[in-house]
């Protein structure tokens, strides 16, 4: 039979026959009627299909014929691939071995190759818009996804750990819909992920570290609030705490917020006008106001003494991460609280006197330069991956996505 030919050019050859060549078997036949293409592969007789456990030639005990898709050939979306799997016996071994072509996982009726492809979409595409690309529905594409995942990602990174962040994350609406993570601080990778934001969410990632493991870890980046410190101070006695930029900014929002709130509701006529609306200036960062912003916001902070205290000191707090030893860190943090506490504003002194008291723990980051980049970035990360495969109510899947972006990030 005369070898098809896909393109003759510049005496290169690619045979479409090389793209099915598989250790024993032979082409027998490829058809296609320009939509599908069929491809047909028997067991070449003069072989013996061998024993993967101890190479030994297998007698054959039987041949059926089964179908599996593959990748699609030119114009040909579909492609399956018919072949004859092939049973032997190893006598040595005293079990069953099928064999197959081109490395079909015969629980999904489809080729490595093809499930790869949908797998790689999947990283780019909500699971029913795989379809645009190749002809697999979503819950093949969801299967599929799942497969190459948890056989291909490679096991979290535990050794050598030297800092990690720790934080809940909600993935659904309500009280149940929270899940806890860790995350190795230096490089982003998602280490860790449970239901729910208890001592046990987190207990249970420090039950898959080896003493020695637990050892390497000298920092741990996490919230104020919550139940972790307490799991961290017991199973890594020797770890320093940081509390993350990320939550202490979070948190001064809300109280500008609540300043906000309280002066809308003292004020009248103009000065309420100027306070209506102004939330997200207020909280934005100066760089990211528009004009017509920042003309409103102008007119709020000169009409409001409280919120304009408010909103300059929170200028300062952002300059406490910028410096690089601990002494003056210290002395920034206090002269930041000093004048805060002096402004006399309820909503402030209360979190003054907050900050104060984590002191030790806000400044330890001078030392071990925990940002909260790699906090901010997962954020972004999860509501991203969460979005695209619309709202994942599997743990698991969850888990391998996140883990995957976290990777490639
Ligand atoms: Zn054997």
């Amino acid at each position: 039979m005369a070898h098809p030919r896909l393109c003759s050019n510049g005496g290169v050859k690619i045979q479409i026959r090389a793209l099915y060549q598989t250790e024993g078997y032979r082409i027998e036949k490829i058809s296609s009627d320009g939509e599908r293409a069929q491809v047909e592969l028997l067991w070449d007789e003069r072989c013996k299909p061998r024993c993967e456990q101890c190479s030994a030639l297998m007698r054959i005990n039987r041949k059926t014929r089964q179908g599996a898709m593959d990748l699609p050939l030119a114009s040909a979306g579909f492609v399956l691939v018919v072949y004859e799997a092939v049973q032997g016996y190893c006598r040595h071994c005293a079990r069953y071995e099928t064999v197959r072509p081109l490395e079909i996982v015969e629980q999904h009726q489809a080729t490595l190759r093809v499930m790869r492809q949908v797998s790689l979409l999947c990283r780019w595409l909500p699971l029913a818009r795989v379809c645009e690309f190749l002809p697999v529905v979503p819950s093949s594409a969801y299967r599929w996804d799942r497969y190459i995942l948890q056989t291909e990602l490679p096991e979290p990174r535990l050794d050598g750990l030297e800092a990690i962040l720790v934080d809940e994350k909600a993935i659904r609406k309500g009280q149940g819909g929270f899940v806890t993570v860790v995350i190795n601080a230096r490089n982003g990778e998602l280490l860790h992920l449970a239901e729910g934001r208890n001592k046990e969410s987190l207990e249970s990632f420090f039950s898959k570290l080896t003493p020695e493991q637990k050892r390497s870890i000298v920092a741990v980046g996490m919230d104020r609030s919550g139940p972790y410190r307490a799991v961290v101070k017991k199973q890594l006695p020797k770890a320093e705490i940081v509390l993350d930029k990320f939550h202490i900014i979070a948190n001064y929002h809300e109280v500008i917020d609540r300043i906000r709130r309280r002066s809308y509701q003292q004020a009248s006529g103009p000065a309420r006008e100027f306070i209506k609306g102004q939330r997200y200036n207020l909280l934005r960062r100066p760089e990211n106001v528009n004009a017509q912003g920042k003309v409103a916001l102008k007119k709020l902070l000169a009409a409001n003494a409280d919120l304009h205290t408010a909103y300059v000191l929170k200028d300062e707090l952002q300059q406490l991460w910028l410096y690089r030893y601990p002494k003056s860190a210290a002395k920034a943090l206090e002269g930041w609280v000093e004048l805060a506490l002096d402004a006399g504003i309820a909503e402030l002194s209360r979190f003054a006197n907050g900050l104060l008291e984590a002191k030790e723990q806000i400044i330890s980051f001078c030392k071990h330069q925990l940002t909260s980049a790699k906090i901010e970035s997962f954020n972004a990360l999860i509501s991203r991956v969460i979005h695209k495969a619309c709202g994942i109510s599997n743990l698991d899947y969850l888990w391998l996505k996140l883990r995957q972006a976290s990777l490639q990030a």
